[in-house]
């Protein structure tokens, strides 16, 4: 094989939530191809000679194509840079990193991955609240709240009976679609379901809001959260200080 491309967990935001085997790579990386949800305290441990290719959705530029993406990191191992894909949180979870390991390897080009912590987990951290806290949940389901384009749609009634069989709820990508998913949950689950959404979580700007299933999208809008953010539904949160009011992020240690 020819060509190396390490792909990167950049972790929620927070630098210091980066491995020490992610910190590594990017400081080695001659070219780093970074997503909009890596922060800048992460590209701190670039070496100042390397070259960094913003590829994200946001920022004001129109999206870059994920075949460009992809083609650009295949020339760069190719011509021998050592190569970083840099991806917010986790790289196979969700954005598409499966996808670009598989082009990568489909030409001969080595990939390595380095995990990182999602931003689910750092949701959980945020609200101090365990997903599978054993009095509460068998487990959890992380699912995106945003369907492929032509893709299947989720079937939100379903994904709530399993709540209701204690599996808790970790939507990514759920806020442009609260008022669908919290229609469809509504019909499997009751509405006093604790329910709670971070924003930029781990990140200096984090806020939370804990409320209840019946109430989620109405306090979504009227506390104006956005993207990105993660929704969390489930019995786990039950016992929070409140149920209805929204905390401010907690003071940095
Ligand atoms: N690979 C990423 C997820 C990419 S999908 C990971 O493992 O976290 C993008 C979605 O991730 C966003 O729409 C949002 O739902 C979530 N997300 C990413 N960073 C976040 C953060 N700091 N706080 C809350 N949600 C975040």
């Amino acid at each position: 094989m020819t060509g190396r491309v390490t792909l990167v967990g950049a972790g929620p935001g927070d630098p210091e939530l980066l491995t020490f085997k992610a910190a590594r790579a990017i400081g080695r990386a001659t070219v780093l191809l970074v997503d909009d949800l890596v922060s800048d305290g992460v590209l701190a441990f670039a070496s100042a000679s390397a070259r960094v290719i913003h590829v994200g959705k946001r920022g004001g530029c129109a999206s870059t194509p994920q075949a460009f993406i992809e083609k650009l990191m295949l020339a760069e191992a190719l011509k021998g840079e050592e190569v970083v894909r840099l991806k917010g949180g986790d790289p196979f979870m969700f954005g598409r990193g499966g996808e670009e390991a598989e082009h990568l390897r489909a030409h001969g080009v080595a990939v390595e991955v380095v995990g990182g912590i999602t931003s689910g987990m750092a949701a959980s951290a945020a609200l101090g609240v365990p997903l599978t806290h054993r009095n509460h949940a068998h487990g959890v389901i992380f699912v995106t709240g945003h369907a492929r384009a032509g893709g299947e749609t989720l079937h939100w009634p379903t994904l709530g009976a399993a709540a209701a069989q204690g599996l808790t709820l970790v939507i990514y990508m759920g806020v442009s679609a609260v008022d669908t998913l919290q229609a469809g949950l509504l019909q499997s689950l009751p509405a006093s379901t604790p329910a709670a959404i971070v924003q930029h979580a781990s990140l200096p700007q984090q806020r939370q809001l804990v409320c209840t299933l019946g109430t989620l999208a109405a306090r979504v809008r009227s506390d104006e959260f956005g993207s990105p953010a993660i929704v969390v539904i489930g019995d786990v949160l039950r016992g929070m200080a409140s149920l209805a009011g929204s905390q401010p992020a907690a003071a940095a240690a």
